[in-house]
């Protein structure tokens, strides 16, 4: 198997860092950039790579140098991961890069500034306020403290409101010649299309499974078994699998939102009303559930067509046949649907027991 580095350091994603690695060599990257994917698949990766690429000092220096016998010696190539600049990106504390991200609540916000505290969980719900936005917009307008950029990285920008996604359309417009904008987000259907429109796009893919496998072995020192079950169950988000590896809850959710759908299909009407409420009690862990809950209905529809080597849920096999021959390919494709609604639903902040009682009758009966 190929080398697992790209040249910036990170796995996987070749194409999206090769083709901003010549835009950038080129002088021809863009003042804003969305990167779009799945939960967990790279996006933040990606975006701090690019900052700490582009305020690199070895930048500035040529990237070959030729000695007086004409050989090429190769200098480090940016990021060098050694210069100033790279050693304060790798720490998170570079002065040009500001990392703005939702807060939970207003409260919050007006009496912390800026800066969000971690999440309780991974999907607890945000909100990023048109203050954050003025905030970022206040320091873009300054110089740059040390380096030749000011990055401004907006984290999951889905959860940008109305209001803060318009402010940020001002800056979109007209942004300070030394401003570079990175926007990530998990779905650019959420966001203003005057906003998609002005940012170069890169769409990221889940990684192949081996390169999960590869990456969780050798740079996370996992088991060989464990590393071929959370890259299996993981569909090539690294970000994900390295989560699993570090913290048994992750996987312990996995195994409480499979159940759950398990238990569902075999619920009359009544019951799933009353599974549902329990379900969206736990709001913010929803959106996981139901992503997991698309994973199972895709494997069915793996299994359906003959293609069980590349079924996620490898470690729930048995029960996933016994479904395969129960459930028409039909009802499969209509719960694969309504899960995905569900899903775009709760991010657009439909009622979370509204959208669970919905999904939960639209599940096929077992
Ligand atoms: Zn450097």
């Amino acid at each position: 198997m190929k080398d697992l580095q790209t040249r910036w350091g990170i796995v996987g994603h070749e194409w999206a860092v090769e083709s901003l690695e010549h835009a950038i060599r080129t002088k021809r990257a863009a003042h804003a950039f969305l990167i779009a994917g799945l939960h967990s698949v790279g996006k933040m990766t990606l975006a701090r790579a690019l900052a700490k690429r582009l305020l690199c000092l070895t930048n500035d220096a040529p990237i070959a140098q030729h000695s007086m016998f004409g050989d090429a010696a190769v200098v480090n190539e940016p990021p060098c991961g050694e210069c100033r600049a790279c050693i304060k990106n790798a720490k998170g504390v570079h002065p040009d890069v500001m990392i703005l991200e939702g807060a939970p609540s207003r409260d919050y916000y007006t009496k912390n500034g800026s800066t969000a505290p971690p999440r309780k969980n991974d999907r607890e719900k945000r909100i990023l306020l048109v203050e954050q936005i003025r905030d970022m917009e206040k320091w873009l307008s300054t110089a740059p403290f040390e380096g030749s950029h000011k990055i401004g990285i907006l984290r999951r920008f889905e959860d940008a409101n109305e209001a803060a996604q318009n402010a940020f359309l001002k800056t979109l417009e007209e942004p300070p010649s030394h401003a570079i904008l990175i926007l990530t987000t998990q779905d650019a259907g959420l966001l203003l299309p005057t906003i998609v429109s002005r940012c170069q796009p890169l769409t990221l893919r889940p990684l192949p499974v081996e390169t999960v496998e590869k990456a969780l072995a050798e740079k996370w020192g996992a088991s060989p078994a464990d590393a071929e079950l959370l890259a299996r169950i993981s569909g090539g988000r690294l970000g994900w699998a390295v989560r699993a590896l570090e913290s048994p809850h992750v996987l312990e959710s996995r195994r409480e939102a499979l159940e759950s759908l398990n238990a569902l299909v075999r619920q009359g009407r009544a019951e799933r009303i009353t599974s549902a409420g329990g379900l969206a009690k736990e709001a913010g862990e929803l959106p996981q559930v139901f992503e997991t809950w698309q994973t199972w209905w895709r494997d069915l529809l793996l299994l359906a067509h003959n293609q069980a080597p590349r079924v996620t849920n490898v470690d729930y096999m048995p029960a996933l046949e016994e479904q395969a021959g129960r459930f028409s390919d039909e009802d499969i494709h209509k719960a694969l649907t309504a899960t995905r609604a569900a899903a775009r639903q709760l991010a657009q902040n439909v009622n979370a027991r509204l959208v669970t009682e919905v999904l939960a009758l639209h599940l096929p009966q077992g």
